[in-house]
C-alpha cells in the first residue's frame, strides 16, 4: 500500500510541503517494562506526516491499521521549517551556468567554490549515449553528477548531495 494518498501533503519526494505551519506527525508506540518493572514506550523509529489535522491522522490509522484498535499513537504537532536562505546566495539572476570545473577547488575530498567556498554539491542526472551508426536498442545510459555551487550558480534540478 501506498502512504502518498492518505492525506493531501504527500510524502512524496519532491512534493512541496507547506512551510512554517503546525502538522500533525505520529509514532506508533509499543509498551516494555524495564527490569524494575517500569512500563516506558518503546517507538518505531518511523515518524508518519506531516498531516493536516486531526481526522486525517485518523484516516490514515484507520487505513494503515484497520484491525488494531488495541494499537497506541503518540501524535503530536509539529512545526516544518524550512533552512533560511544563505547570505551567500546570489539572487537568482545574477546566479551562473554550472558546472565550470574551474570555479572549483579541492579541499580535502570536497569540491568548493573559488567564490564563495561553499561545498559543491552534484545534480544526479543520467545522460543517453547515442553511439552513431548504431541501432536504437544500442543505446545506453550512464548515470553522471553534475556540480553546481549553491549560492553562485544555478540549480537545474532540486535533489543536490555533495559530491567528493
Ligand atoms: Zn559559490
Amino acid at each position: 500500500m501506498s502512504y502518498t494518498h492518505l492525506h493531501p501533503y504527500g510524502l512524496r519526494r519532491g512534493k512541496g510541503v507547506p512551510k512554517e505551519v503546525l502538522m500533525k506527525f505520529f509514532i506508533r508506540l509499543s509498551y516494555r517494562y524495564d527490569n524494575h518493572g517500569n512500563q516506558y514506550s518503546h517507538m518505531d523509529s518511523v515518524v508518519y506526516g506531516p498531516y493536516e489535522d486531526d481526522k486525517t491522522v485518523e484516516d490514515a490509522l484507520a487505513l494503515l491499521w484497520p484491525n488494531d484498535k488495541e494499537k497506541q499513537f503518540l501524535v503530536f504537532d509539529g512545526q516544518i521549517l524550512n533552512v533560511k536562505p544563505s547570505s551567500k546566495e546570489k539572487p537568482e539572476e545574477k546566479k551562473r551556468t554550472p558546472g565550470n570545473m574551474e570555479n572549483y577547488y579541492k579541499e580535502r575530498d570536497i569540491w568548493k567554490c573559488k567564490d564563495c567556498n561553499a561545498d559543491i554539491l552534484g545534480t544526479p542526472v543520467t545522460h543517453l549515449i547515442w553511439i552513431p551508426g548504431m541501432i536504437d536498442n544500442n543505446r545506453s545510459s550512464k548515470n553522471e553528477t553534475d556540480p553546481y555551487c549553491p549560492n553562485c550558480e544555478k540549480n537545474l534540478n532540486s535533489h543536490g548531495a555533495p559530491i567528493i
